[in-house]
């Protein structure tokens, strides 16, 4: 099944398209190689809350041999994002299926694009491995960019529709970098948002920021949102975070993106 997928993207593409660049041609061979040698994965960086330091979830992010931000473009781009996605889905699922074996409820975060949550395959995918791997629903999260988001589609909407209709929680990744509208934010019925990481990155020094993080904390409790900073790297960005009213957080401050088996020794650690 697998060997038929990777047949679906001819070599003879890369080599007659000259319109395609030797570093993507580079990369797409990379992720084909990682995809037959089961090398795709994923690492968890721990959610915590900012003022006891406790871990209250996790996101997967995915990993092989080629940096993400250059694989998940060229991912998309060629068409292996479902194929792509499924793997990471599954090891995401599994790592659900092992915390609420330890009698860890905390929800897993997975980031989906567009292009996957438009695919006719997507729901009955979910539906089977929320059944194989008989996990709560109501501890998936999937997380989706919002400038992706606001592509608001007959499609995507309806995609939206089923993932709530199975419980499982939206959140809008990148928030303050897209285009969404507050009636718009109130169609998505997310569960969160998550300020991006450019705004956080000089919160203590540029006043600007500091006004667009208030605003958007502030957007999040009129609409019942969960608010999460990411990239947050010092006690600083913290300090602001809490005074504006935000209190859950992720970054290299806290930790990196932890292998799995790092991830489950540390979260048996904390109990
Ligand atoms: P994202 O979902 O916004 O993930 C946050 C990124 O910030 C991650 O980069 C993470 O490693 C990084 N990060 C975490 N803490 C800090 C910090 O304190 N400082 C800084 N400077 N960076 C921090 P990563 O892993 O390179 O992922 C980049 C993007 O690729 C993700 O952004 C997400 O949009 C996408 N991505 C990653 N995994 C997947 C996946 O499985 N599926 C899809 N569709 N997209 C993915
Ligand atoms: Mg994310
Ligand atoms: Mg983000
Ligand atoms: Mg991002």
């Amino acid at each position: 099944q697998k060997e038929a997928f990777l047949r679906q993207v001819p070599l003879i593409v890369f080599s007659e398209d000259i319109g395609i660049s030797e570093k993507v041609l580079e990369i797409l061979t990379k992720i084909k190689e990682d995809l037959k040698e089961n090398r795709i994965t994923i690492y968890l960086q721990p959610k915590v809350d900012l003022n006891s330091g406790e871990i209250i979830g996790a996101e997967a992010l995915m990993r092989c041999s080629v940096p993400p931000g250059e694989a998940i473009p060229v991912i998309t781009e060629y068409g292996l994002l479902f194929d792509v996605g499924e793997v990471i889905l599954k090891k995401s699922l599994n790592v659900l299926r092992r915390l609420e074996r330890l009698n860890v409820n905390i929800p897993i975060s997975v980031n989906v694009s567009y292009s996957q949550l438009i695919d006719k395959r997507f729901i009955p995918l979910i539906d089977k491995l929320i059944k194989n791997y008989r996990i709560n629903p109501e501890l998936l999260v999937f997380e989706i960019t919002e400038t992706e988001a606001t592509k608001c589609t007959e499609n995507l909407m309806e995609t939206l529709e089923e993932i709530k209709k199975r419980k499982i929680k939206l959140s809008i990744d990148d928030f303050g970098t897209g285009y969404s509208s507050l009636s718009r934010l109130k169609l998505l019925k997310a569960w969160e948002i998550k300020i991006d990481k450019s705004f956080i990155l000089n919160l203590d020094r540029n006043i600007e920021d500091k006004s667009i993080v208030k605003f958007i904390i502030d957007i999040g409790k009129l609409l019942s949102l969960e608010v999460v900073a990411e990239g947050i790297e010092k006690q600083e960005q913290i300090d602001i975070l809490k005074e504006l009213g935000c209190y859950k957080g992720q970054g290299f401050f806290f930790y990196p993106p932890l292998p799995v088996e790092e991830f489950f020794n540390l979260i048996t650690k904390k109990r």
